[in-house]
């Protein structure tokens, strides 16, 4: 984990700098509040030790800036200084610094400490992975695909590039519940989510959209590339075998519909259903099939 120091005193910045490199942490150190404000700008620093008593910006204020600022992580800050009144301690803390030591310090009390806020950003780390990740699958949720498709319909639009969708609807996915139980449903889905992992390529995203409805976005791909995603998708599902915990196999198909942009003008909430409905005409066709969105394909092909 990167941490950054700010420290006017060369000794001591040098100190801290090289006692914490030496525990494996990536350390950056600067000498005063306005440098340290100006990095956390360009880098992703989530841990900061910083003095108090710095020319320029104060380690006092640094903690304000940073406390009223909109970093998409949460930043750690422990004030380490020799203002060692029970007031100054007070006013560090309630300006919003998490830990507060005074100099001359004691390293294994840092150290200790360190490992404190560490503990907490990790879980900070840990709970934002599950505020996007599906809990059963663990592709990404409805709400954090919809995001990644926000920002590559922007690209899509800068750019100027095609992009495609792939809705996949397991076929008489209920059957499957009511004839194994709700265990092999799950599995059920966890073995369509490794199959579409399995088959994409580098860029494409996979969400769980629904309870038994995939999402695969393709970005800078067209109609027919998608086409063959999908195809790929709906093959490898039909030949796989879910095996249950007593031995019985279960097989099952999918069906899927694709809709394509060519350079990023549409809706995304368009581009949506029309993979949706593309998906229900697979349904209504018979099942275990691709249909494509007809009006972008005509758009291609034409
Ligand atoms: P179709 O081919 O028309 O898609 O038929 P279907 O049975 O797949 O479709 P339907 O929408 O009728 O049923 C979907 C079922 O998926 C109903 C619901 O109980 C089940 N389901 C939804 N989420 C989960 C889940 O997380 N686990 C399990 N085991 N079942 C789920
Ligand atoms: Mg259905
Ligand atoms: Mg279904
Ligand atoms: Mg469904």
């Amino acid at each position: 984990m990167k941490i950054l120091i700010a420290e006017d005193d060369l000794v001591q910045r040098r100190f801290l700098q090289v006692m914490l490199s030496r525990s494996g942490r990536d350390v950056i150190a600067v000498s005063d509040g306005q440098q340290a404000w100006d990095m956390l700008q360009t880098e992703h620093i989530r841990m900061v030790i910083t003095d108090w008593i710095m020319p320029e910006v104060s380690g006092l204020e640094l903690v304000r800036k940073i406390r009223s600022s909109a970093f998409p992580n949460y930043t750690y800050l422990i004030l380490l200084t020799s203002k060692d009144t029970r007031n100054s301690i007070v006013e560090g803390l309630e300006a919003g610094a998490d830990d507060y030591l005074t100099k001359p310090f004691d390293k294994d009390e840092l150290m200790a400490r360190l490992s404190i806020g560490e503990r907490i950003l990790e879980l900070e780390t840990r709970l934002q992975e599950m505020a996007i990740h599906d809990s059963l699958t663990g592709l990404l949720n409805r709400r954090a695909l919809y995001a990644k498709i926000q920002v590559e319909m922007n690209r899509a639009t800068r750019e100027l590039s095609p992009m495609s969708m792939i809705m996949l609807d397991i076929d008489h996915f209920k059957s499957i519940n009511d004839r194994y139980g709700h265990q092999a449903g799950d599995k059920a889905l966890c073995m369509t989510s490794e199959v579409l992992l399995q088959n994409k390529r580098a860029y494409d995203a996979i969400g769980r959209w629904g309870g038994e409805e995939f999402l695969v976005l393709l970005p800078r791909t067209g109609m027919t590339d998608a086409r063959t995603v999908a195809e790929r998708f709906r093959s490898a599902i039909a030949s796989a075998r879910l095996s249950l915990a007593d031995g019985r196999g279960v097989r099952f198909t999918v069906s899927l519909g694709v809709s394509s942009v060519m350079d990023g003008h549409i809706d995304i909430e368009a581009l949506i259903h029309q993979a949706d409905a593309a998906m229900y005409l697979a349904k209504h066709q018979g099942r275990n099939r691709i249909c494509l969105a007809d009006e972008n394909f005509l758009n291609k092909s034409g």
